[in-house]
């Protein structure tokens, strides 16, 4: 007979291990399952040759474009999801974001939720997650209710100067927000700084906030929490109404395991959640589970971006660079009406990780080896909204396979903020600083494969027509499932996911501790 749960949480990333954690005093027996494993702990975490050239912590997961063409897409399948690897800069949505907002290729749609109703999940997410950062800063921000947990990370001094530089040109740049347990890093500060600030590395002293580090492992002990890893759920059953889940389908060890619970959640992330919705397809839901109104696996997102690098002639030390961003043109420009975007810093570039992501831009350095090139740049990184699209969506071939299809929107908003950043640039004193003798300019537009950012694929909303969940994340069409990872997104905004996932976790937890009494 299988075993009986009351709550089975597919997935232990941003949404799944944040859920779980949020569930975990109520006394509910909970059943965790995690397709992956522990991330080992071990001297790569930290070395830039296994983790950007040898995708040491990649899946080996094919998954097909829209031309059919195999792609390996950048996912990690690990206990804490992509947060293992994640930059841990830790956004809120701006408050326009909640709202319609009209851009130069369409209307991102409005979501069923105001910024003040998730306002005091963002507090209580970013509480849990150790936030450094210092709301007031940034003329964008929506209201907060109360502050951060500890204080920004301060610049070092390049980024320092960049900083003052912007500010004396009009600018308002402000400290980004960084998940990260600041004592310990710096007690491990001697071989810690070799990550360059969390950004596409595991953390080998487990200093960053991550989900496994700050909601899975501390719950692990409790008695009424089972974690089972190398679980990979494959699809779920109904009764025979099709109103509700009556089991869990688990491929482990290469066998086949069925699990039950009073109540399901998944958050596999966008994509996966989707597979498995569709892979569920039964007589009551032939068109895979929940997706009555043909939504799901659609309105697929994951930001127009751009990583841009500055090269001036004076020398760029820092090594945590990730502390700055600039929203002055999030959500317009001069002369322009549309939003145009995000401006952050990435982690530092170093001479392997530059080979590995790009090997034709690091033939574009001139009078300089790549590692005295690498020491010279700034590193940007350029978030635009792309819009949802019915088009832009998850789908699965006989086999099973995952297809993406996905067509970019909002190019010319993107162009617009790489322009803006160019100006800027100029602006903030760092012509003057140029080996070449105009700006020299290196970008990269991120390509289908880099998946980090998924969203959307079961936008929440009022409407059964129009989407697939309910406002609490629960599917419209069945009792007991819920979704809590990145695919109730109905649009993306345009700053980094992880913290809005957190955020509903923790709502879509209370909610669920309400409904189990
Ligand atoms: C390199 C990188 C840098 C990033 N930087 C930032 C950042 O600085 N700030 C930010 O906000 N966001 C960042 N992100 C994005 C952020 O990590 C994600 O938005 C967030 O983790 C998504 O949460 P999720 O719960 O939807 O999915 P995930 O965190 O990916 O969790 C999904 C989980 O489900 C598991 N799973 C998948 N399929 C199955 C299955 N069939 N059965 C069982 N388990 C399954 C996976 O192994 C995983 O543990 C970054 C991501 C990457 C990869």
């Amino acid at each position: 007979m299988a075993e009986r749960y009351d709550v089975i949480i597919v997935g232990t990333g941003a949404g799944g291990g944040t859920l779980a954690h949020t569930l975990a005093p109520s006394g509910k027996r909970i059943l965790l399952l995690e397709r992956g494993d522990f991330l080992p702990r071990e001297s790569e975490n930290w070395e830039p040759d296994p983790v950007f050239i040898e995708g040491r912590y990649i899946s080996e997961d094919t998954w097909y474009d829209a031309d059919g063409k195999a792609f390996q897409p950048q996912v990690h399948y690990f206990v804490g999801g992509a947060t293992k690897m994640y930059g841990a800069a830790l956004y809120r949505l701006r408050p326009e974001d909640f709202g319609e907002l009209k851009h130069v290729d369409g209307v991102s749609p409005a979501w069923p939720l105001s910024y003040d109703d998730f306002e005091p999940w963002y507090t209580k997410a970013e509480w849990l997650y150790q936030v450094h950062g210092n709301h007031g800063e940034d003329p964008t921000e929506g209201t907060w209710s109360k502050q951060y947990p500890f204080p920004a990370v301060s610049h070092e001094p390049r980024i320092q100067q960049l900083s003052d530089d912007l500010t004396a040109a009009g600018y308002h740049p402000y400290h980004a927000p960084c998940g990260i347990m600041l004592n310990e890093a710096h007690r491990a500060m001697s071989t810690c700084i070799r990550c360059t600030w969390c950004d596409g590395y595991p953390c080998l002293v487990h200093a960053k906030s991550d989900a496994e580090s700050i909601a899975v492992r501390p719950i692990l002990d409790e008695p009424n929490v089972t974690l089972l890893v190398n679980a990979e759920v494959t699809r779920l059953v109904t009764d025979a109404s099709g109103g509700a889940v009556t089991s869990v389908v688990v491929s482990r060890d290469g066998a086949e395991e069925t699990y039950e619970a009073d109540i399901v959640a998944l958050s596999a992330g966008a994509t996966n959640t989707a597979k498995i919705l569709l892979s569920s397809a039964n007589d009551q839901h032939p068109n895979g589970l929940a997706n009555g109104s043909d939504q799901v696996g659609r309105n697929y997102m994951f930001h127009n971006s751009k990583a841009v690098v500055a090269l001036s002639k004076e020398p760029n030390d820092t090594v945590f660079q990730k502390t700055l961003a600039l929203n002055d043109f999030y959500l317009g420009a001069k002369d322009y009406d549309f939003p145009v975007g995000q401006i952050q810093m990435v982690g530092k570039s170093n001479a392997e990780a530059m080979k590995g992501e790009e090997p034709l831009l690091t033939k574009f350095a001139p009078h300089f080896t790549l590692a005295e090139t690498a020491r010279h740049v700034v590193d940007f990184w350029l978030t635009t909204e792309d819009i949802a699209s019915p088009d832009n969506r998850v789908t699965l071939d006989g086999d099973g396979n995952v297809h993406l299809s996905y067509k970019s929107n909002n190019d010319e908003e993107a162009d617009r903020l790489y322009h803006e950043l160019k100006q800027l640039l100029n602006h903030a004193g760092m012509a003057d600083h140029h080996v070449l003798q105009k700006n020299f300019y290196m970008h990269m537009s991120i390509p289908i494969a880099g998946v980090a950012h998924q969203v959307g694929t079961c936008r929440f909303g009022d409407d059964p027509g129009t989407s697939v969940l309910d406002p609490n994340c629960k599917a419209h069409e069945l009792d007991n499932l819920y979704v809590v990872d990145t695919s109730f997104f109905p649009s993306i905004g345009a700053v980094n996911p992880a913290l809005t996932a957190m955020a509903n976790a923790m709502r879509v937890g209370a909610h669920l501790t309400e409904r189990l009494g």
